[in-house]
């Protein structure tokens, strides 16, 4: 078993098989076996059921039913245990799914679901979503046609092969003696504040665009980039690089763009923000990334 700090998205049970996916006659006689299953999503949001013994779960179908759903080959997403698990995208809700559960947005219900199929549903939410993105080729303009189970988009015109996207984004929780910065953007909820963030950019590893963000956003100096932990994050296909941040002071002058309002926060304001009792900023989502770089920071990481 893999051990670390698991965010909320990440812990995704299942052995990938990837060697299966390029085998067609696999493929095809997996998805008719009886026990196979199938994640349905509409528009990234995953058929869910209510769960008799918890809160709710994925509403699996079964692996066949995916071939009526869709014209799309469903993508394969993996093995628990012998089990084939598949997951397809469907238009709106389907008459053949009647009294099978509802389609959530996933951001919303993420702690409702056991964190396992949290994890199963933003790996295939972040699959299709790369999917639609990647209907025509980005290097000739041709259709692309799936391949390797849904893993890979082909162009027969000009033989390029397209992957699954997965775009670096640093957020990092800057500290300066015992306190650390959040932000908050204008068109945020209010009262919503974050650690900052923002995308890696080519030719910069994950150190230097942490302390450019730093730079940009707040006019602050980083010594020091510590990784905390990362989180896939299906909206549409970042990775969040979890880092905590020593800045050489707290003099902070605001981008006038991207943050409008910041607070430096001592351990125990941490701690009431993640509580819910702090006067001033609402508490932090645990599905968040920032959640975790807070408390962690909170509780003397
Ligand atoms: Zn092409």
């Amino acid at each position: 078993m893999l051990r670390g700090f698991v965010n909320t998205f990440a812990g995704n049970p299942l052995d990938r098989a990837a060697d299966r996916r390029g085998d067609l006659s696999w493929q095809k006689a997996a998805i008719l076996r009886p026990d196979a299953l199938a994640l349905v999503l509409s528009r990234g949001r995953p058929l869910v059921e209510a769960d008799p013994g918890g809160d709710l779960r994925i509403a699996y179908v079964r692996g066949d039913l995916t071939l009526q759903l869709s014209a799309e080959a469903p993508a394969f997403l993996g093995l628990w245990k012998e089990t084939p698990i598949f997951a397809v995208e469907v238009e709106g809700a389907p008459p053949l799914l009647a009294g099978a559960g509802g389609f959530e947005e996933l951001r919303e219900i993420a702690l409702r679901l056991p964190a396992t199929e949290a994890a199963i549903c933003a790996t295939a939410k972040g699959l299709f979503a790369w999917r639609e993105r990647h209907r025509f080729c980005a290097n000739c303009g041709a259709a692309t046609e799936s391949a390797e189970a849904g893993w890979k988009r082909r162009c027969a015109a000009c033989n390029a092969e397209h992957f699954p996207r997965t775009d670096p984004v640093v957020i990092m929780l800057a500290t300066y003696q015992d306190r650390c910065l959040v932000g908050r953007q204008e068109r945020w909820p209010a009262r919503m504040f974050s650690a900052l963030a923002g995308f890696v950019e080519p030719g910069e590893s994950i150190e230097e665009a942490c302390a450019r963000e730093l730079k940009e956003e707040a006019g602050l100096t980083a010594v020091s980039v510590r990784y905390h932990s990362s989180q896939p994050w299906p909206y549409p296909s970042s990775l969040m690089i979890g880092l905590i941040a020593e800045v050489t002071g707290d003099q902070v002058v605001p981008d006038p763009v991207e943050v409008h309002e910041h607070h430096w926060l001592t351990r125990d304001e941490a701690r009431a923000v993640i509580a819910g009792t702090h006067p001033l900023i609402r508490k932090t989502s645990p599905v968040a990334i920032a959640h975790s770089l807070l408390s962690a920071w909170a509780e003397g990481e």
